[in-house]
């Protein structure tokens, strides 16, 4: 097979040609939003320069060909995750994808004349499991759909080398679970989920799954139906692909028995002033205007990740992970979020890590003066910062064009922090 070299792929991303605070920029804050190649840019400019205009309705020839690309995209970007066009709803992101299947599931429950029987319905003393790892859009959402049914809210909690205590799982999914969200691949600890082992406790018990692929699509090959979740939430522009475009996978019985979130246009069959009929999905969910430049960017984001191959992406990204790991963990006073042993759990590019002494921030500003982007904060996992002792964290987390010479410049930077913020020595 071909070389992964990410150093040549750089020359793709035109942004990491440029210095910051005098040196040259490290990025590796690709967990939160990632860079775009040429490519990218380039295909939504043309689509907006060339074609663009109101798909699905237009009898002219520019609204012919704005939907062919954006149904093409649809089919390019499901393939992608191993599914078909009609399993992929398109969505702004991971956040609006995740409530869409809350309030969803909430409008089943709620005196929509569905009958009682409606599948996912949820009744006061059902139970919603989530993780204790979730980002605030996985946990949120349910939180809310809790409130509105009267269903109970449990969670799996995560040992302290960042695993999740399938013990507890099995324990804590039982009859009364209607819903499991879980995230594939936390964004604090980067470590990925045993899906085949939480999907199988909750079909044991008859539970909808939801998983938060926000964290994995990106850098890991992946194929939904063959792991045989429900429903599926991720981000285009975590992706190599724009800002606004997001989607929800979902089998098609469970697409099909769901009743819509929004609605409104491009979403119906018939109309009278008293009721509406609803298309099938994906068009029963995807009411309104849609992302059209996006959604089209979005499918040359996954083309050229499977250019590189997502199996060669995912090598690549867990070198760079375990380089990562290797360097924090010989660091004085440096704590890694979820330092499970080699070997324990898969990993992609990513960690994240406290310094003792040091509030994140001025680590994230330390770096940046020397030209290196990393997140600080509480990254949207309040809860499991806690679970750690913790209210906010530094991460560093990579892409396909991140190099051993950027984790090597990151690390050189670390290692100088404590003293650079006069708190050398061994902490207690
Ligand atoms: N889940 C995870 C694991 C994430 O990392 C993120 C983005 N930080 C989200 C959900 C939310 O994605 P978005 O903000 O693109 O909707």
């Amino acid at each position: 097979g071909r070389v992964f070299d990410p150093a040549a792929l750089r020359a793709d991303f035109p942004i990491l040609d440029q210095t910051v605070n005098g040196e040259s920029l490290v990025y590796l804050d690709s967990g939160a939003t990632s860079q775009k190649p040429q490519v990218v840019l380039d295909t939504e400019i043309d689509f907006l320069i060339r074609a663009n205009s109101a798909v699905h309705r237009g009898a002219h020839t520019l609204a012919a060909e704005a939907t062919e690309l954006f149904e093409d995209a649809r089919e390019t970007v499901a393939g992608f995750v191993g599914a078909a066009p009609e399993n992929l709803v398109w969505t702004s992101g991971a956040t609006a994808a995740l409530n869409l299947v809350a309030y969803s599931i909430g409008n089943a429950t709620d005196g929509r004349g569905l009958p009682a029987s409606a599948p996912y319905a949820l009744r006061a003393g059902d139970e919603i499991v989530v993780t204790e790892a979730e980002h605030h859009a996985n946990l949120i959402p349910w939180q809310e759909l809790a409130a509105r049914t009267g269903a109970v809210l449990r969670h799996i909690p995560v040992h302290d080398d960042g695993t999740l205590d399938l013990h507890a799982a099995a324990e804590i999914i039982g009859e009364r679970t209607k819903v499991v969200a879980f995230t594939h691949v936390s964004n604090v600890l980067g470590i990925v989920n045993p899906v085949t082992e939480i999907v199988a406790l909750a079909k044991a018990v008859g539970a909808l799954t939801v998983m938060d692929a926000c964290q994995s699509v990106p850098h890991l090959a992946l194929d939904l139906p063959a792991l045989g979740v429900d429903l599926a939430a991720f981000s285009g522009h975590k992706m190599l692909g724009p800002y606004g475009i997001g989607a929800l996978y979902g089998r098609t019985e469970v697409l099909e028995a769901l009743p819509p979130f929004l609605t409104g246009g491009s979403m119906v069959t018939t109309v009278t002033l008293d009721e509406a009929g609803f298309l099938p999905a994906p068009q029963k969910f995807e009411a309104g205007t849609q992302p059209v430049s996006q959604a089209i960017a979005l499918a040359a984001a996954v083309r050229y990740l499977e250019a590189l191959g997502m199996d060669a992406v995912h090598d690549h990204e867990r070198a760079i992970g375990r380089r990562l790991m290797a360097g924090l963990r010989d660091l004085d006073g440096v704590r890694v979020l979820g330092d499970a042993a080699e070997g324990t759990a898969d990993r992609i590019g990513l960690a994240s890590f406290d310094v003792a002494g040091v509030h994140a921030h001025d680590v994230g500003q330390f770096l940046d003066s020397r030209g290196i982007a990393v997140r600080v904060g509480h990254h949207c996992a309040k809860p499991l910062h806690a679970r750690f002792g913790l209210t906010a964290s530094v991460r560093a987390s990579a892409s396909v064009f991140t190099t051993d010479d950027d984790v090597d410049r990151f690390l050189d930077a670390v290692a100088g922090v404590r003293s650079y913020f006069g708190v050398e020595g061994t902490p207690a």
